[in-house]
């Protein structure tokens, strides 16, 4: 799936809510986050976002890796 990482945080510009097909992006209090089963990779979210916090998850930078547990913690606790 795709991932939101911290590039989000206080940005929170959710262009990227609009863009998804499926609507698995969901808004938290400092950033937005990608539920990861319900995600189709389509990757038009991505282009959306004006801060680049998207990252594919098989492709992102490894220092930024810990934001795919952090999505999906907080997708199961919302
Ligand atoms: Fe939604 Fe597509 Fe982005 Fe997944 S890759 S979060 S399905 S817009």
């Amino acid at each position: 799936s795709y991932v939101i990482t911290d590039a989000c945080i206080d940005v929170l510009d959710r262009s990227c809510v609009e863009e998804c097909p499926v609507d698995c992006i969901y808004p938290g209090a400092r950033m937005a986050y990608i539920h990861p089963d319900e995600c189709v990779d389509c990757g038009k979210c991505m282009p959306a976002c004006p801060s680049d916090a998207i990252h594919w998850e098989y492709k992102m930078p490894p220092e930024l890796e810990p934001f795919v547990a952090a999505n999906a913690e907080f997708v199961a606790e919302h």
